[in-house]
């Protein structure tokens, strides 16, 4: 590989940390993002085939895009013209198509979703990565565990960073003992994975930063993970649909809005979580515009002592997919997971691990690794139910050990379409 496409995840670096630098106030942020949207909507825009016969001066005028839609018109997202079929042909032989990578995200099938990249574009996010979880350059041996397609990231190995990928496919015992033999001082991993190296990895006495990515970093997980490693975890919000937070080192998450401009939608009545709708300007081979994501998010109100005038975010509560739809008294009732997983966690203090599935329109399926304490987060579900005015029969399963794969994890699930 030739040294160039390096170089820009050192410019990308050096960009974003200027940009640390620039924008101090929100409307210092409103001007820049301004800027790049104009720049997005002159010279990329135009050149897609999607975005040709829509007539609009302002961001709000296009149409708001989701999975389903990019998924069926994929060619006319990206420059190249790159079909969905051809995507996912790649996919199973090497990941590329000419010069461009194409990856995708470890949804459930049916509901992956494809994304292509170029050489530069992959660097780049590299780099800003790497600005926003290392914000002084030093010497670091970095292991990032992550469910990725392998043709997409080798090692980088420069004079202060040694950095490798460890794709999940190949399972979690390689990736154990990979990560062992590199003693990283930096671990970015999803949190299934970071609990299960805190049960089952080597040593690891190097390890000083800890990051949880690509996953629901549930706050007991949160907990057990700092008591291993003795370093508070931060947290990096990202998705197929590119890098989108990173927790400062006051342990905030702060969406990336440097990179891109966030509306958001409030899809349940009576909650405060919200479901963004991106638009990504630092890409420029896929169009990522007015996308809804699939995910919740509770906004937090106070600003954080760091400083930054970047939106931060309490907590990522899991995923729209996921919201629970139950027979109540005066019609369906929903409910999000968050509500759910603190019934369970605050059921018994020994609840360190659970699954809850909707499997039919009113039956709930509870998985957890004790009888007893099984019992008691029933009680507490059966009770919260009642206080929401909602019915389902709730069906407990034990066994020894709770499911990790490399599936994306989810506690509260919804198998069942209305
Ligand atoms: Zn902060």
């Amino acid at each position: 590989m030739s040294i160039w496409p390096q170089w820009e995840a050192l410019a990308a670096w050096w960009r974003t940390r200027r940009l640390v630098r620039k924008l101090r106030t929100r409307a210092d942020i409103e001007a820049w993002q301004g800027r790049q949207l104009a720049r997005l909507q002159r010279d990329v825009l135009p050149l897609l085939p999607f975005y040709r016969d829509v007539d609009a001066t302002e961001l709000e005028g296009l149409p708001v895009i989701d999975k389903r839609l990019l998924m069926s018109r994929f060619e006319d997202f990206n420059l190249p013209g790159i079909t969905a079929d051809e995507g996912w042909a790649a996919l199973t032989s090497g990941g590329r198509v000419g010069e461009f990578h194409v990856g995708a995200s470890t949804g459930t099938s049916g509901n992956r979703g494809l994304y292509v990249i170029s050489e530069t574009e992959r660097w780049r996010w590299l780099g800003t990565m790497i600005a926003k979880t290392m914000p002084r350059l030093r010497r670091a041996r970095i292991a990032l565990i992550l469910p990725l397609d392998t043709s997409l990231y080798a090692a980088a190995r420069g004079g202060l960073l040694k950095l490798r990928f460890f794709d999940l496919k190949q399972g979690l015992e390689a990736c154990a003992e990979g990560v062992t033999a590199l003693d990283p001082d930096t671990l970015i991993a999803p949190p299934k994975v970071l609990r299960w190296l805190c049960d089952n990895g080597g040593p690891l006495r190097r390890v000083r930063h800890v990051f949880s990515a690509a996953e629901v970093l549930d706050p007991r997980d949160r907990e057990i993970i700092e008591a291993r490693f003795g370093v508070s975890v931060r947290e990096i919000y990202m998705a197929t649909e590119g890098l989108l937070g990173v927790a400062c080192e006051h342990g905030t998450l702060h969406l990336c809005e440097d990179c891109v401009k966030f509306e958001y939608e409030q899809p349940v009545r009576g909650s405060e979580l919200v479901t963004p709708i991106i638009t990504d300007f630092s890409r420029q081979t896929q169009a990522m515009v007015r996308y809804r994501m699939n995910d919740l998010l509770r906004l937090r109100d106070t600003p954080c002592p760091c400083g930054s005038p970047l939106q931060a975010v309490a907590q990522v509560e899991g995923r729209m997919d996921d919201l629970l739809h139950l027979p109540g008294v005066g019609g369906v009732v929903t409910v999000t997971p968050d509500v759910m997983r603190n019934a369970i966690v605050g059921a018994d203090r020994s609840i360190d691990d659970f699954r809850l599935v909707q499997t039919a329109a009113d039956r709930l399926e509870l998985s957890l690794t004790s009888a007893l304490a099984a019992e008691a987060a029933r009680a507490a579900l059966e009770r919260l139910l009642l206080a929401m005015g909602a019915q389902a029969t709730i069906d407990v399963t034990i066994a020894p050990v709770l499911e990790v794969s490399a599936r994306k994890l989810r506690r509260v699930e919804r198998r069942w379409q209305p």
